[in-house]
């Protein structure tokens, strides 16, 4: 006898981004009482490699994931943004003349999570003078993993931001708003992260990746044709979770900025390989490490753009490993079970694994031939329990689009 469908089974036949659209717009019903005008999405990303060389104006390799954050939008006439998220029963409201006055400096009076999108307004809003605008009421519900190294942060900035673009008639182009989502979460949250993951969450394309010049902000779309090579990107969330606004992400960034300023370039993106020498010399020991891998993995992600041009995804194998290496040796953003996690994957068979994201807990990525996933899960598995880990939460992210309108 065939079942009667429920309505669980319509949302599951719409796909993992249908079910996140409809969970918005129900949010968005029960708290507001009424129907949204519109649904906008944009995604998490995984880095396939370049890890801390935003911040140092070089180079970066992510994709945007399957995984997205969506909002459900209606209009208000009254001047007024209000916020509720699937993550608090509560909703936030602030009269938009009054987001000039939190932010930044009185941000700690806004619940943290609706800094992102209530700074995300207030950055577009500043940047564009955009001020005689409708208020809106935002609805947000999201299947990307927080705090994961897989940018959810990025990914409820990059909805909101197109939202309120094509709401409020302001016509920005995605790298703009990429832009703008950064200012968010650097002055309104208060992080201080680099541009990658809102220009993946922006730019996104299926089965590619996004090669992104820091610097520039040139971005190209590089073809990773995963599926085509029988490979898999399966993603090892060790499930510690990693703050960015305190400890040890800003301490990078210091220790950056001093290599930069002692060498008397700019940034590190201006230092090369040939100039190792000199930098030992000049540097202390722990400076002279995390310069060392911002130079040597602006290298790599070069290398990895050549070696997916040329040879296709099956070659990019090491270039993951020794990244992994060189933030564990040398940056020092490791942690224990991410290492644990990128060794069982290279043990059970994985072409290349490293950690992803910023470090000090979040998510390993591990490049998988098609039939070596199970072997892999099994073993990521076994081993986080061997060393008395918390388990491991284990899936595979599929190459995906950036932020737009669904509805
Ligand atoms: P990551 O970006 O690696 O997931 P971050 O610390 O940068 O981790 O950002 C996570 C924070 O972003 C959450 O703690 C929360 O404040 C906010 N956030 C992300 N997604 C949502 C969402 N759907 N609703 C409300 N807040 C969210
Ligand atoms: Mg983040």
């Amino acid at each position: 006898m065939v079942p009667t469908p429920t309505p669980d089974d319509a949302h599951a036949s719409a796909g993992a981004s249908g079910r996140g659209r409809l969970s918005a717009t129900r949010l968005f019903v029960d708290a507001f009482g009424h129907e949204p005008a519109g649904t906008w999405s944009a995604p998490g990303r995984a880095n396939l490699i370049g890890e801390h060389t935003d911040y140092n104006d070089g180079f970066v390799l992510p994709f945007a994931i399957e995984h997205r954050t969506h909002v459900a939008l209606g209009r208000r006439d009254d001047g007024v943004v209000r916020v509720i998220s699937t993550f608090d029963e509560h909703a936030v409201e602030l009269p938009f003349a009054e987001l000039d006055a939190v932010f930044p400096h009185r941000r700690d009076e806004i619940v943290e999570w609706a800094r992102y999108p209530l700074g995300v307004a207030w950055a577009l809003r500043q940047r564009t003078g955009a001020t005689d605008v409708a208020g809106v009421d935002l609805a947000f519900a999201s299947d990307v993993p927080v705090g994961a190294g897989l940018s959810s942060s990025a990914a409820i900035e990059g909805a909101t931001a197109s939202a309120l673009n094509d709401t409020w008639g302001l016509g920005l182009d995605p790298v703009t708003l990429a832009q703008v989502g950064r200012t968010a979460e650097n002055e309104a949250v208060g992080a201080p992260t680099g541009i990658m993951d809102q220009m993946a969450a922006m730019l996104g394309e299926t089965d590619s990746a996004i090669f992104l010049d820091c610097r520039s902000l040139d971005a190209q779309v590089v073809d990773l044709g995963f599926a085509d090579a029988g490979l898999e990107l399966v993603v090892i969330d060790t499930g510690v979770k990693h703050a960015h606004a305190t400890g040890g992400y800003g301490e990078r960034r210091a220790s950056c900025e001093l290599g930069a300023s002692v060498l008397g370039v700019p940034a590190l993106r201006d230092v090369g390989i040939d100039d190792l020498p000199r930098a030992r010399r000049l540097l202390d020991d722990v400076t002279f490490r995390r310069v060392r891998h911002i130079v040597t993995e602006n290298q790599r992600v070069l290398d990895t753009v050549r070696a997916l041009r040329e040879r296709g995804p099956a070659s990019i194998g090491d270039l993951l490993v020794a990244s992994h290496a060189s933030m564990r040796d040398d940056f020092e953003i490791s942690i224990p079970e991410l290492d644990t996690a990128v060794d069982a994957a290279l043990t059970a068979g994985a072409l290349g694994a490293r950690m992803t994201g910023g470090g000090f807990g979040g998510a390993a990525i591990a490049l998988v031939a098609s039939g070596r996933v199970d072997a892999v899960r099994d073993a990521a598995a076994t081993a986080f329990a061997a060393s008395g880990f918390a388990p491991p939460t284990i899936f595979t992210v599929t190459p995906s689009t950036g932020a737009h309108r669904d509805t």
